[in-house]
């Protein structure tokens, strides 16, 4: 059976009264999935943004193979052991300079907790109680309380908005006015918050908004000028997707914070790391047990996931992504062309290998349903598309070839006949 509909798994982002079945996926392979009977999808999605380079990239899945003969989870406080070493030492060498030390942890939402844990230490710990966290309007930083908190408030966090702190928000940089959001910043730094918390470049969950270089820029200029830490959030952006290997580096900004999660195994394993300048770990030194960073995981640093982790670079290291993501990246953009002028879409766009447009709705009583609409849509045609609402966004692994990607664009243009207005 392909298609499971009694089952005790409760899912996530799902609402099973009108969702009650999934869709049972056997094999993997490449950009696709394939389910028992043989019905195939291709990945258009990268299985909630995690994939890079493709399902069971050869020498990722060896390297978890060959650590097993070794390893499983071992105590991370006291010990350690050299997946973690090794890897921890390749991604200072690979990061942003000056980003020096790395906490290991196993999400992205984890380890954005775990880089406001360590904003909050390292002002604590210098006689200096900030505690305030600036926030850019429609970001999102994981489903925990914690990063909710700091994530844009919707109907996905009402119901717990009571337990939600404040924040300062700052408007999103709409292009033409961006000014107003550096304003605000600008405003928000001068009450002396503990840090700034962004994802670079491109807000994912909240939307596939993007915004420029030269903002991102400005924002850290501003962090820096107040000595507001400045916290990136490349959970999404990391690894290739936005056309190079971080966000941060188009707009050469070194975050005094960074956050790496999805595609640090190439999407095999779950592990996240977060990373920081030797200030906030030397805050934290101290005879005092209680200026320690009081934070773990249980599977801190799995020592899988790290082999996995460093066979990932390993792949980078090749110079074959980089070559496929440029090839993607235009690919992306020759594909994406052809509904630049469609009325039936609005702010068709695109960063690195991530393309978005907005479907304008033939009738306004769409919108309540459309993203499950056009989800059953794109799954009937072999396709794994998740609009969020009536943005539709592809973003695949590296290794999807242009005639596939023809099949997804193909879908969209259909889509688009079936529920969309000019
Ligand atoms: C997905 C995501 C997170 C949360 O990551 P999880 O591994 O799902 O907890 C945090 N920040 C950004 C920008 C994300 O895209």
């Amino acid at each position: 059976m392909s298609f499971v509909t009694e089952s005790p798994v409760w899912r996530p982002f799902t609402q099973h009264a009108l969702q009650p079945g999934a869709f049972k996926i056997a094999r993997a392979e490449g950009a696709w999935l394939e389910s028992e009977d043989d019905r195939r999808f291709l990945d258009a999605i990268s299985s909630w943004w995690v994939i890079t380079h493709g399902h069971r990239h050869p020498a990722i899945m060896r390297a978890i193979r060959e650590e097993t003969e070794r390893l499983d989870q071992i105590i991370f406080a006291g010990f350690t052991h050299e997946p973690a070493e090794a890897l921890a030492r390749r991604l200072v060498a690979l990061t942003p300079p000056g980003l020096d030390y790395v906490f290991y942890s196993d999400s992205g939402s984890t380890c954005v907790e775990v880089a406001i844990k360590m904003a909050l230490g390292f002002w604590r710990n210098r006689g200096d109680s900030r505690t305030r966290i600036v926030a850019l309007e429609h970001g999102y930083h994981g489903d925990t309380i914690g990063t909710m908190s700091v994530g844009a408030r919707s109907p996905f966090n009402a119901p717990y908005e009571p337990l939600l702190y404040a924040v300062s928000r700052i408007p999103f940089p709409t292009r033409g006015r961006e000014q107003e959001t550096l304003d605000a910043l600008e405003r928000a730094c001068g009450e002396r918050p503990a840090a700034f918390l962004v994802e670079p470049l491109i807000l994912g969950a909240g939307g596939m908004l993007v915004y420029g270089v030269d903002t991102l820029k400005e924002m850290r200029r501003i962090c820096a000028h107040h000595n507001v830490l400045f916290i990136a959030d490349e959970v999404m952006t990391g690894f290739g997707r936005t056309g190079t290997l971080f966000a941060c580096q188009q707009a050469d900004v070194i975050p005094d914070i960074a956050c790496y999660a999805k595609g640090l195994t190439g999407g095999a394993l779950p592990l996240a790391v977060t990373m920081c300048k030797r200030e906030i770990f030397e805050a934290h030194l101290s005879p005092e047990r209680a200026r320690a960073f009081f934070h773990s995981s249980s599977y801190t640093a799995n020592p899988i996931a790290c082999a996995a982790g460093l066979a990932n670079l390993d792949v980078w290291a090749t110079g074959e992504p980089a070559a496929r993501v440029a090839a993607l990246c235009d690919m992306q953009a020759k594909r994406l062309a052809r509904f630049a002028d469609d009325s039936r879409f609005s702010n068709v766009r695109r960063l690195g290998t991530i393309a978005a447009l907005d479907l304008n709705l033939a009738q306004a009583g769409y919108l309540a349903t459309v993203a499950l609409d056009l989800m059953r849509f794109f799954n009937e045609r072999g396709l794994l598309l998740r609009p969020l609402g009536p943005t539709i966004y592809v973003l695949p692994p590296y290794c999807v070839e242009d005639a596939e990607l023809g099949l997804v664009y193909e879908a969209i243009g259909e889509a688009a006949d079936r529920f969309g207005g000019g």
